[in-house]
């Protein structure tokens, strides 16, 4: 099918039953981000800050930081942007953060963990993330990635609000966190859910390694259910704590038009994306109401394996085919 088949994206996106299910970016840099809001994007959902500085030997200064979250932040003007603090380590290592020499660098020191390795990095990171804030009409969430513990989100959100960030959250990409999410969500203000990472934790398949992608697929049950676990825990952290606790999906699983439709069934509120994948996720969402997708989420989270999964929700999408 040709791509010209897929309506272009309007910038606001609505289930058949008007639902709003705001479609965001993933963006590393300005550049991205310029794109992504011509491509419709309503905000960014995950600014990978490790990208601006991926070059680097040293630590960025708050003034080098703070002219990089600019340029993001100009293109969304008034908008969403989730700035996630910097991930680095296992795939993403940077020189002046990464432990070197590490047996399993996925399972080290990566991602909110350098704060007990390279204390005050982060401190600095959201001292710029605050100042950018100022400087822009934006609406900034913080997230930090690789959280594990209930203990660590309160550790986060503390140091956020001491930096004068508003909202702070968290990325479920742990299993241990999607177990917990109730617990993380009475000390977070929001969570999303990196699927690229949970896939590879749940299922114990390195996600760089091409022969284990059978293994390494959003699809499998095991890992839906996760994400079950993560919105229903958020469900029960809002009743208790009386505030919305939102759940957003970042990983690429969001990207895949059948997934995204189970993503929403499974009681997440946004998805966040690379801007091409927006309009024929848009597309196919139109046409399910959030009752369709909680139909079409029970049938993928009871399949015996997640070809089966894609396989039994994408017959019932027929939208599919016109797209290819
Ligand atoms: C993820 O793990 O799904 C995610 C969005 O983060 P990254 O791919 O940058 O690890
Ligand atoms: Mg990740």
């Amino acid at each position: 099918a040709q791509a010209s088949q897929i309506p272009a994206f309007s910038g606001e996106n609505f289930l058949s039953d008007g639902l709003h299910i705001p479609l965001l970016a993933n963006v590393g840099t300005g550049e991205d981000a310029l794109k992504a809001a011509a491509a419709g994007a309503e905000g960014v959902g995950l600014l990978r800050t490790e990208f601006c500085f991926l070059d680097r030997e040293s630590e960025p200064t708050v003034e080098e930081q703070i002219t990089a979250y600019g340029g993001v932040l100009a293109a969304f003007p008034g908008k969403k942007v989730v700035i996630r603090t910097l991930d680095a380590g296992a795939d993403k290592p940077l020189p002046f953060l990464t432990v070197a020499d590490e047996h399993n660098p996925a399972l080290g020191v990566r991602g909110y963990r350098t704060d007990t390795t390279s204390p005050g990095v982060l401190e600095r990171q959201l001292q710029a993330i605050a100042m950018a804030t100022a400087a822009h009409d934006a609406d900034v969430w913080v997230m930090a990635p690789m959280i594990s513990t209930a203990e660590e989100a309160a550790n986060f959100t503390a140091m956020a609000r001491a930096a004068g960030l508003a909202t702070a959250g968290v990325m479920v990409e742990v299993p241990s966190a999607a177990l917990t999410a109730s617990a993380i969500l009475g000390e977070a203000d929001f969570a999303s859910l990196g699927t690229n990472d949970l896939t590879q934790y749940t299922m114990a398949a390195d996600r760089q390694l091409g022969p284990l992608a059978t293994l390494n697929d959003p699809w499998q049950p095991a890992v839906l259910q996760l994400i079950k676990l993560t919105a229903d825990g958020a469900f029960q952290a809002q009743v208790t704590t009386g505030l919305p606790k939102p759940v957003g999906v970042c990983g690429e699983a969001a990207a895949d038009p059948a997934l995204a439709v189970v993503l929403v069934g499974l009681g997440v509120s946004t998805l966040s994306m690379s801007a091409r994948a927006l309009a024929p996720v848009a597309a196919v969402l139109t046409t399910v109401s959030l009752a369709d997708a909680q139909r079409l989420a029970a049938v993928a989270l009871h399949a015996k394996s997640a070809s089966a999964a894609r396989q039994a929700v994408r017959e019932q999408l027929p939208i599919l085919e016109q797209l290819g």
